[in-house]
């Protein structure tokens, strides 16, 4: 693949990566697909392609899947718990010593402002070094049972094999997610990072042998839609872990139903993001301009549906459209970016495509709208916001996915908890008020998996996240993501 101007100007490691990048990582060995299919993964500030991919088909997933089987029933099942903690702080420590390289990859496939990557790749290191303390605290139960001369007691075991597919919204991140309760359960995986930005999945396939974890725990195999399809029809796989579109999460919940797969879900959303009228206003306003904008709106949980009082609307639409007009636009790489550009082209079509729907359907555009001048084939779209939004309108209810909010006044508190709930998806909520009363009434009345009060997307791996309705099924951080990968076995013995 040729240099573009972007790649020369990385530093050496991450050059010298995209050197050897583009096979699959199957049983611990950097493979081509059986069929030789490769794929082009493109830097969206240029359009430009910036590396080849292998493009796993059915055969690759299946050599992936019998290697992780291999290793679970073979090396990786005989490592101790204690061992397992020592080699999951190993990765997070080896992602930490590349953390500049991993966040210029991640800036430069992705597209996000390379400061905002550096975050990504912390809370990845905070994430596994959480999840490191988990495996010699998995405990079964010694059960109290009512009949006599009898010991009864539960194991908590490993699912097994695990599928798991993720988006290319925070591509390293979302691996770390995924790979940390496997890890941490003695399971194994065959991951699929998103077509759009493969680049720190294989990376971090590097630095997962650098920290000792056996060959074929972790088997990562690129491709598409059609990559994701295959790991989920493979009878070897025990689990599919998914975080994605609502319609591909549908297709996947119907196909593990029939298996008997079992499941987890990270879906869309169309969050609800409140303000009363004893906000900090300052506070809201910036809280809530980043709750939608941060990642150019590309987030599962942002806030995209601002209701705000009739008292302030006026007020939080003139701060947000200030900021948004001052906000730098550019590549993820230039260090002085807030805003990227979109993840592709596709992207970029569709989030137009609902600008327009916006302004057809009569809202009032009062920030960006358009593609900014000098885009140069980037996948560029302004800040934008609007108002004179009705609840029925498709930018109101769809899920964007790009840096379109709209605002909408409420003047009720019972009103606008049943305007929020009025949706098909559940996964957050935020709530800008010093009223406790009101802030905990509002929490308990909205159906979604996370309320954030006078904050938006403060997350800690500590702290369950997920979906209530379309949102999803299941919860990632936490102690309630081990439950996702481990089967309970009941032992009955008769004395
Ligand atoms: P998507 O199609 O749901 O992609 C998510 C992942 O699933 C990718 O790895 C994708 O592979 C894979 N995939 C696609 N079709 C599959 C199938 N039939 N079986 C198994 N795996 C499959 O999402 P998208 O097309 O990239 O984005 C579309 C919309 O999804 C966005 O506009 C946004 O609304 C939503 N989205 C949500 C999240 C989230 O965090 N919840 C993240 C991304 C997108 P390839 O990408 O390689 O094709
Ligand atoms: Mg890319």
């Amino acid at each position: 693949m040729e240099a573009t101007a972007a790649t020369n100007a990385l530093s050496a490691p991450a050059r010298e990566f995209l050197g050897r990048a583009g096979r699959h990582l199957i049983g611990g060995e950097w493979v081509e697909s059986a069929g030789g299919a490769v794929f082009e993964t493109i830097d969206p500030a240029t359009g430009e392609a910036i590396a080849e991919v292998a493009h796993g088909g059915p055969e690759d997933v299946d050599r992936a899947v019998r290697a992780a089987r291999e290793a679970f029933e073979g090396p990786w099942g005989g490592v101790s718990p204690s061992k397992r903690t020592g080699m999951i702080w190993a990765l997070a420590e080896q992602i930490k010593a590349n953390l500049p390289e991993l966040a210029e990859l991640e800036a430069l496939d992705n597209g996000k402002p390379v400061t905002y990557a550096k975050g990504d790749m912390a809370a990845a290191v905070n994430h596994l070094r959480y999840f490191a303390g988990w495996p010699t605290k998995i405990e079964g139960e010694t059960l109290p049972v009512s009949f006599p001369d009898a010991h009864v007691y539960t194991r908590k075991e490993p699912v097994g094999v695990c599928g798991q597919i993720i988006p290319w919204n925070y591509p390293l991140l979302m691996a770390v997610w995924k790979l940390a309760p496997v890890l941490a359960t003695g399971c194994t995986t065959v991951l699929k990072p998103a077509e759009q930005t493969p680049l720190t999945a294989l990376r971090l396939g590097e630095l997962i042998a650098e920290a000792g974890i056996p060959d074929g725990t972790v088997n990562i195999v690129t491709g598409d839609g059609s990559t994701g399809a295959a790991i989920v029809d493979h009878p070897g796989v025990d689990k599919i872990a998914f975080t994605g579109s609502t319609a591909v999460g549908r297709e996947i919940g119907a196909k593990c139903g029939q298996q008997l797969k079992r499941l987890t879900l990270e879906l869309g959303g169309k969050s609800p993001n409140i303000i009363l009228p004893d906000a900090d206003l300052e506070r809201a306003i910036k809280g809530s301009y980043a709750a939608l904008y941060e990642n150019s709106g590309q987030v599962c949980s942002a806030g995209s549906r601002l209701f705000v009082h009739s008292s302030l609307h006026d007020r939080v639409v003139e701060g947000l459209a200030e900021i948004a007009s001052t906000a730098k636009v550019g590549p993820g790489l230039d260090e002085e970016t807030e805003l990227g550009p979109l993840v592709s082209a596709e992207q970029h079509e569709r989030v137009l495509g609902y600008i327009d729907s916006g302004t057809a359907d009569g809202a009032e555009l009062v920030a960006g709208g358009k593609v900014p001048e000098g885009s140069n084939g980037g996948y560029f779209v302004e800040p934008t916001l609007f108002t004179g939004v009705s609840d029925d309108m498709a930018v109101a209810r769809e899920e964007i996915f790009g840096p379109v909010l709209v605002a909408m006044c409420f003047d009720e508190l019972e009103e606008v908890a049943a305007r929020a709930n009025d949706t098909d998806y559940g996964l957050a909520a935020g709530v800008w008020t010093h009223d406790i009363s009101s802030a905990h009434r509002l929490a308990a009345m909205i159906r979604a998996g996370n309320v954030y009060i006078n904050n938006w997307g403060m997350g800690d791996p500590s702290a369950p996240f997920g979906g209530f309705k379309a949102s999803g099924i299941g919860r990632e951080k936490g102690h309630a993501n081990l439950d996702a990968y481990l089967e309970t076995k009941t032992v009955t013995t008769r004395l």
